[in-house]
């Protein structure tokens, strides 16, 4: 497709009609063995290995290939989009579909926590380094790029503390010193934030958050920019890499409401998020659409859209403290994978996970994701939250 609006894509995307068959929705098609009808026509499909073939159940069906089209299909300018089955799958193998013994790798410091557990529990001892940068540098990053740098991975918003990085600056620095980009954009989505148009080589979603957004299945993807692909579907084959039909067909169905979805999330995380910001109690709100987050203003510059996922600085108390708000909150569950339906609300320490910079807070801190209840209820909720939090900091 080319042209539409993303609305029309999310829509339309993947649904061709050699793989629908006139069915609204791409159908489940469950598969190990394809049948060949001949062994010239074996020997012809062993050849080819070209996308969108009937092969080898790993290899895919029209489900699946359906759900990787719709997603290449909301980056202008890809050449495709590879499944995996699950984020971190995705970010382990986009990784080492560019990174190769010898290589250094600049990683920002306010990454995903298991995205630095790999650097260093898997890329270390392959002989592959990692340097951790500040998330605020811009174009200053060109001082850290040498000859060794093969790639610079950006998360923008960072994990936890939401700082955002001037993309376009990174991408021209890391271009000029011949570095291959990757981007974590599991918090914007391609709808808020189209890495590739911006330049971005790599562009990686936890689809098990908004794209699936109903909590119940984990995927993962990686969208490459011409030249990218390659390299990235070979590896993914190479390490096996294959996705349920079944999971691609939630993904599938999740992907068609992303973009209500998203904008009620935006909508309600900002009421609830200038609630809070307004509370004494809470020292900052992290929310990229909020002046006080870092980096607010690259927010304003390159993205459309906020999702629903933002962290709080309380004033003063301690974790007690923090846990009487939190757990006898009504609406809001603990846990950990955000972007379904629900509402949840976390206490997290990201000051333990920082290694080039340091983060500091004036309280405890606590990531909410907000669902698509009533805000009422929520702001209700918190509001009885944060009178327990007052009595428990004393
Ligand atoms: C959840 C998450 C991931 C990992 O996704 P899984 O599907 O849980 O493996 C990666 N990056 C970010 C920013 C996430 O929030």
């Amino acid at each position: 497709m080319s042209g539409e609006r993303p609305d029309t894509r999310l829509v339309e995307g993947g649904r061709r009609p050699e793989w629908t068959q006139g069915v609204v929705n791409p159908p489940v098609w469950r598969a190990s063995t394809i049948l060949f009808d001949s062994c010239a026509a074996l020997a012809d499909a062993c050849r080819h290995n070209a996308d969108g073939g009937l092969f080898y159940g790993r290899r895919g069906t029209p489900t699946q290939w359906a759900l990787a089209d719709a997603l290449t299909g909301l980056e202008p300018g890809a050449e495709g989009t590879m499944l995996f089955p699950s984020g971190v799958a995705a970010i382990a193998v986009a990784l080492l579909s560019v990174l190769k013994p010898g290589d250094e790798l600049l990683m920002v410091d306010s990454v995903y926590e298991p995205t630095r557990a790999f650097c260093r529990q898997v890329l270390a001892p392959m002989g592959i380094s990692t340097r951790f940068y500040d998330p605020l540098l811009g174009g200053d990053i060109a001082a850290l790029l040498g000859p060794q740098t093969r790639a610079v991975f950006l998360e923008s918003p960072g994990s936890l503390t939401f700082e955002v990085q001037d993309i376009p600056a990174i991408v021209a620095a890391a271009r000029a010193a011949g570095a291959v980009t990757l981007l974590d954009n599991t918090w914007a989505t391609p709808l808020f934030l189209p890495a590739l148009a911006l330049g971005v080589d790599l562009s990686i979603l936890a689809c098990t958050k908004y794209v699936v957004g109903h909590s119940d299945a984990m995927l993962g993807a990686v969208t490459a920019a011409p030249g990218h692909y390659a390299a990235l579907r070979q590896t993914a084959q190479r390490f096996g890499q294959h996705v349920g039909p079944d999971d691609a067909a939630l993904g599938l169905r999740g992907l068609r409401t992303m973009g209500v979805r998203l904008r009620q999330h935006q909508a309600s995380g900002l009421a609830v998020a200038r609630w809070l910001a307004a509370r004494p109690e809470v020292a900052r709100v992290l929310h990229p659409a909020l002046p006080d987050c870092p980096g607010h203003a690259l927010w304003q510059r390159d993205f459309t859209g906020a999702s629903g996922l933002f962290s709080v600085v309380l004033a003063g108390g301690d974790a007690a403290a923090r846990a009487a708000l939190i757990d006898g909150l009504r609406h809001f569950g603990i846990g950990f994978s955000w972007g379904g339906y629900e509402s949840l609300a976390l206490p997290v320490d990201p000051a333990a996970l920082r290694s080039a910079t340091r983060w500091q807070a004036e309280g405890p801190v606590m990531r909410l994701h907000i669902g698509l209840e009533s805000v009422e209820d929520l702001i209700k909720d918190l509001e009885a939250g944060l009178a327990r939090f007052r009595a428990a900091r004393g």
